[in-house]
């Protein structure tokens, strides 16, 4: 991967147009440090307005760099739910000033303590139709191991309110939490079954260095689940969402039908999209360009006039190895005719020896010219797919 340049770049550099999907929103503020967490933020508010105020000035800095209309949204983080309903829509009314949005599908990540029934009152007034709420798990002993600042009342109490304010909820659960037992992910399945919400999420717990649960398992004080244990939890989700009606169409991502996320499946689709906020990355054709990812910093310079932009241009090879990595992870696949004009005769070779090779041990199979990972071995998906990485 050739790396352009780590400095910051001039805006004439940045001026330039593309077809937009959605623009991701970096609020980098926590309440507390999660145990496993190794995402960019502060659990020091004293610098909320100014970096709001960064935020605004970010989108003027970078007006030109997109022509084509915002569709999508996504407030991520950090928790964007430290946010009030009035800030959020100054940054909702500075986008649209901006940049073209007909938005479709608005998303605020929220913390569940955070979803009141004021504070969901107060953000219907906002542009955000859809709210993805960091439930994690049902019983309060893993919530307090995990640092969070909720309950599992507060879960229950912060999606039925979600719901009944009109909002398109997801919820983010995760599993291979250390010494979970199937039953107690079983448990965890029916609970969240029975909020009949339109999305879920369900992550593997993975070991971040430099978190509190890395630290932990140095110690020895808690041990990571084992990878059987783990994989069986993740085909238990399959099996229970899909017997309940819900569409495993990303490797840790369900919905009822018609009900996909559309802002991450265009990550996963590989359409452009711009990132505000301090680390937040954006990506346009063979270009990915990121923040930097720290509150001050990123204040400074924007008040300075300054973009505190890295980028690096993606060769062919990084570009085809990051599309095989998206689509493989999902239900969709990999149409192969669209990489055949695309690849050096060599690339190619090499591509499709290794799909004949994986065809062959079961690990991927062919519909006409779309080649998927069979969802039994999805859990492995990205050892399968670093198989076919295209390397020179
Ligand atoms: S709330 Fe989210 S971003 Fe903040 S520390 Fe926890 S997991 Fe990380």
């Amino acid at each position: 991967m050739q790396i352009l340049n780590l400095t910051l770049y001039p805006l004439s550099y940045l001026c330039h147009s593309f077809q937009m999907a959605g623009v991701y929103i970096h609020i980098p503020f926590c309440h507390k440090a999660c145990t496993y967490c190794d995402f960019h933020f502060s659990t020091s508010l004293k610098n909320k307005n100014a970096f709001v105020e960064a935020l605004l000035r970010e989108m003027e800095l970078r007006k030109n760099f997109v022509d084509e209309p915002v569709t999508t949204i996504y407030f991520g983080g950090g928790t964007p739910s430290v946010l009030q309903a009035e800030e959020i829509s100054r940054i909702t009314e500075k986008l649209t000033e901006t940049f073209k949005v007909i938005p479709q599908e608005v998303t605020l990540e929220a913390n569940p303590e955070d979803l009141t029934e004021d504070y969901l009152h107060s953000l219907r007034s906002t542009m955000v139709n859809r709210l993805s709420i960091g439930i994690q798990s049902f019983r309060n002993e893993r919530l307090q191991w995990m640092n969070r600042n909720h309950t599992a009342k507060q879960s229950l109490q912060a999606v039925q309110c979600a719901k009944e304010s009109g909002f398109d909820v997801s919820i983010d659960l995760i599993f291979a939490l250390p010494a979970m037992t199937m039953q107690e992910w079983q448990q965890q399945l029916m609970q969240a079954d029975a909020l009949r919400v339109p999305h879920i999420s369900a992550y593997s717990l993975t070991l971040e260095s430099k978190t509190a649960y890395a630290f932990q398992v140095k110690k020895k004080q808690v041990q990571e689940l084992n990878d059987h244990d783990a994989e069986m939890q993740f085909l238990a989700a399959h099996d229970f969402f899909t017997e309940k009606g819900y569409v495993h169409y990303e490797i840790s991502n369900y919905s009822l039908p018609g009900k996909q996320a559309k802002h991450n499946s265009s990550y996963w689709n590989r359409t452009p999209y711009l990132g505000l906020g301090p680390s937040a990355h954006s990506f346009e054709k063979n270009m990915r360009c990121w923040n930097v990812a720290n509150n001050n910093s990123y204040i400074q310079y924007i008040s300075d006039g300054v973009l505190p932009l890295s980028c690096e241009e993606l060769q062919l090879k990084d570009e085809l190895n990051e599309t095989m990595m998206t689509a493989l992870r999902t239900a969709e696949g990999l149409n192969i005719e669209t990489l055949e004009n695309i690849m050096t005769p060599e690339m190619y070779r090499h591509f499709m020896k290794e799909i004949a090779l994986q065809e062959k041990r079961g690990w991927i199979e062919r519909k006409n010219a779309v080649i998927f990972i069979p969802i039994k071995h999805w859990y492995k998906a990205d050892r399968i797919i670093s198989e076919f990485f295209i390397t020179t």
